[in-house]
């Protein structure tokens, strides 16, 4: 089974952006694919389709064999929270919280207790480096490692399938080659990956490249 399948998907925002138009994308588990393309060729647009963050205007989004036309935004924040860990170029972490309890709300929607939480959230943030920085807030880490934060606070849930939007885009590329190694461990310890990288460097290391141009992927 595939754990992503996008059948002649296409998304139009505000009825005349042709986001996307009829994208057919299979991709198996423990793959590692970067996603290419120019600005504006719909690269995010995807990554939000099969992240279920949006619904598609037409076509089929399949995600660990859901297909999620036929769940409610309830069962669709159900599958994220089990299948899905998102890292995108902005931090996202919110600012007067600890690390520690920035990576715990990563299992908020899971129904895990907080002192589970927390205990998973500290395992997380060993797991990307982090285990000396549990009580730092955001303002009182570099961006190197508020990314980590984020990654770890995607991973905390164990999703197979990470999806990340120009993950090392604000980094120096010392941090950057911190963030890709816990990726390429994440992905030899099995889970499936999609990046979206303007970096050519990336996109050459990942085993699968999906060129994206005006809304559709190259074959
Ligand atoms: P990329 O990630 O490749 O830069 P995007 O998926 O962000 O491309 O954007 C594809 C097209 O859709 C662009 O024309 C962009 O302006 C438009 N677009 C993206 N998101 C929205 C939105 N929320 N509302 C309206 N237009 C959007
Ligand atoms: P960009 O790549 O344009 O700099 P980001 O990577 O910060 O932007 O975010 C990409 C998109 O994902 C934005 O539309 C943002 O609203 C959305 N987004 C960011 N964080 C989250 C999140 N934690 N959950 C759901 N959507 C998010």
């Amino acid at each position: 089974m595939s754990i992503i399948e996008l059948r002649e998907v296409t998304k139009t925002y505000n009825g005349h952006v042709q986001a996307l138009r009829g994208v057919d994308l299979l991709v198996e588990e423990g793959e590692l694919l970067a996603i290419i393309g120019p600005s504006g060729s719909g690269k995010s647009t995807m990554l939000h389709m099969i992240g279920t963050l949006d619904r598609p205007t037409s076509g089929t989004v399949r995600i660990a064999g859901h297909d999620i036309a036929a769940l409610s935004d309830r069962e669709l924040s159900a599958l994220r929270a089990r299948h899905l860990g998102f890292v995108f170029q902005q931090f996202h972490l919110a600012p007067g919280v600890s690390a520690l309890d920035n990576v715990a709300d990563g299992l908020l929607y899971t129904g895990t207790p907080l002192r589970a939480r927390r205990d998973r959230a500290s395992e997380a943030l060993e797991r990307v480096g982090l285990g000396h920085r549990l009580d730092h807030r955001p303002n009182q880490l570099s961006g190197g490692e508020q990314q980590r934060v984020a990654l770890a606070r995607a991973i905390v849930g164990d999703p197979p399938l990470l999806l990340a939007d120009e993950p090392t885009g604000n980094l120096d590329s010392a941090s950057g080659s911190e963030v890709l190694k816990i990726l390429r461990g994440l992905h030899e310890g099995g889970t499936t990956i999609a990046i979206i990288t303007h970096d050519d460097e990336i996109a050459e290391w990942c085993p699968r490249r999906v060129r994206v141009r005006d809304g559709k992927v190259l074959t």
